[in-house]
């Protein structure tokens, strides 16, 4: 089956178009046929196109919104154009994957979209009141360019973490909250930490049950994640994803406290404060200069900015400190595993992070850690290292493709 997996954030939609079905899957044998990306879809879209083999396309458009977005993107996979291998027609897209962020208590794994779904979908926006209005235009819009006769699969970035017990869940605030307002910790990224979870398994050929790892999705947006025989049993972002980590422009934990005090003395309204903790906070509101980890690397080498250095240091100084605590949590773990743009690419970032840790038996190998880079995968620590470390670059889009063709076919998921 060709699958469109849709991402659809609220000013950008990513795609990809896989190739999989159950056979392929048991083969690890599934294939991406194309990806792109749509930023600034109100607007001057900027628009990138690629299918596998091709080279990159990149064009500006006017697109008025989503479903401009997505009539986009289907026009250019069966245009001769795009040079897709296999599809000459929409008939040759045989269903939908949409990452939706927000599946609330309601959805505990992949689901066939229906009316109820939606609606489903719609309760849950008030948590999620920045994802879930775009991902649901990108279910609708893909229903009305596609027709109702495709299948259209939700995949969740909650679910996985559906298996947290309460002690993980619950905040310890007044307990009607939770009752009345269903406030507790939902975590997201579950299909990234799902994924790597996946990987491991493959990779040290054990079954589900036998994993018990702390995944660290270090990106843009960074959360990690303890994994007990195999589920989610604890993650650090919470009822919204903010809490938790230091992230590019999020602040992660802190007291809450802060709000009304920051409102009185600087005269800041609660939604104000609230963006300035989701925007400007994190690793630019430390170091004053951006968000992206690279460039913080370099002004540290190149300018030996304090500020620079500092907010790379409390970065890894928090990610040390919650995988202490899984580490307690789980009573032990077998492996660290890191995934997301820094993960993946930043052997200097695992390198200080992971200082400190040889006390409890994590020694990373220096050169092994310093090759595991640009989408490689693969252990980093020593052979005599008592906690292992891997790199696993993760793959959300091909879990969604996967959930996708299961949740189709009605069979159940197995990763
Ligand atoms: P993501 O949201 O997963 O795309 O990750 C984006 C983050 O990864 C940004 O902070 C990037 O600066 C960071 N990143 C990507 N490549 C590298 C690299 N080679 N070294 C350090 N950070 C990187």
């Amino acid at each position: 089956m060709n699958i469109l997996v849709l991402n659809c954030g609220s000013s950008s939609v990513k795609f990809q178009i896989i190739e999989t079905d159950l056979d392929l899957i048991e083969k690890n044998a599934d294939r991406r046929l194309a990806s792109g990306l749509l930023e600034r879809v109100i607007g001057q879209a900027l628009i990138t196109l690629q299918a596998e083999g091709q080279a990159k396309v990149r064009r500006a458009e006017p697109l008025r919104d989503h479903r401009d977005a997505i009539d986009c993107v289907l026009r250019w996979i069966i245009s001769p154009e795009s040079k897709i291998n296999n599809i000459n027609s929409l008939a040759d897209i045989h269903a939908v994957g949409h990452r939706v962020v927000h599946g609330g208590e309601k959805f505990t794994k992949s689901v066939l979209i229906d009316d109820a779904v939606i609606e489903q979908i719609e309760d849950n926006i008030e948590l999620a009141p920045l994802h879930n209005p775009a991902n649901l235009k990108g279910i609708m819009a893909a229903r009305e360019l596609l027709g109702p006769g495709v299948p259209q699969v939700a995949v969740f970035d909650t679910a996985f973490h559906s298996t947290m017990p309460d002690t993980s869940y619950l905040y310890a605030i007044p307990y009607q909250l939770y009752r009345r307002h269903r406030i507790r910790r939902y975590g997201f990224h579950g299909t990234s930490h799902r994924y790597i979870a996946y990987r491991y398994r493959q990779l040290k050929g054990i079954k589900r049950e036998e994993v018990n790892i702390i995944t660290l999705h270090l990106g843009n947006g960074c959360s990690v994640c303890a994994i007990k025989n195999g589920q989610s049993v604890d993650t650090s972002m919470g009822f919204t994803p903010l809490e938790g980590l230091v992230m590019g422009t999020r602040g992660g934990d802190m007291d809450p406290s802060l709000i009304e005090f920051i409102r009185n003395k600087e005269g800041m309204s609660v939604r104000e404060i609230d963006t300035m903790l989701n925007k400007q906070s994190g690793l630019l509101g430390i170091s004053g200069l951006t968000n992206d980890m690279r460039e913080l690397l370099d002004e540290e080498a190149e300018n030996q900015d304090r500020r620079a250095s500092l907010a790379i240091n409390i970065f890894c100084h928090r990610a040390r400190k919650y995988i202490g605590a899984y580490l307690a949590e789980l009573a032990g773990a077998d492996a660290i595993c890191f995934a997301g743009g820094i993960g993946e690419n930043s052997a200097i970032i695992r390198e200080r992070i992971c200082t400190g840790l040889a006390w409890m038996g994590l020694e990373l190998d220096k050169s092994r850690n310093t090759a595991m880079v640009g989408g490689k995968e693969g252990e980093i620590s020593t052979a005599n290292s008592r906690l292992k470390a891997f790199v696993i670059p993760t793959n959300e889009e091909l879990l969604i493709a996967r959930d996708t063709v299961r949740t189709v076919k009605n069979v159940p998921r197995r990763w």
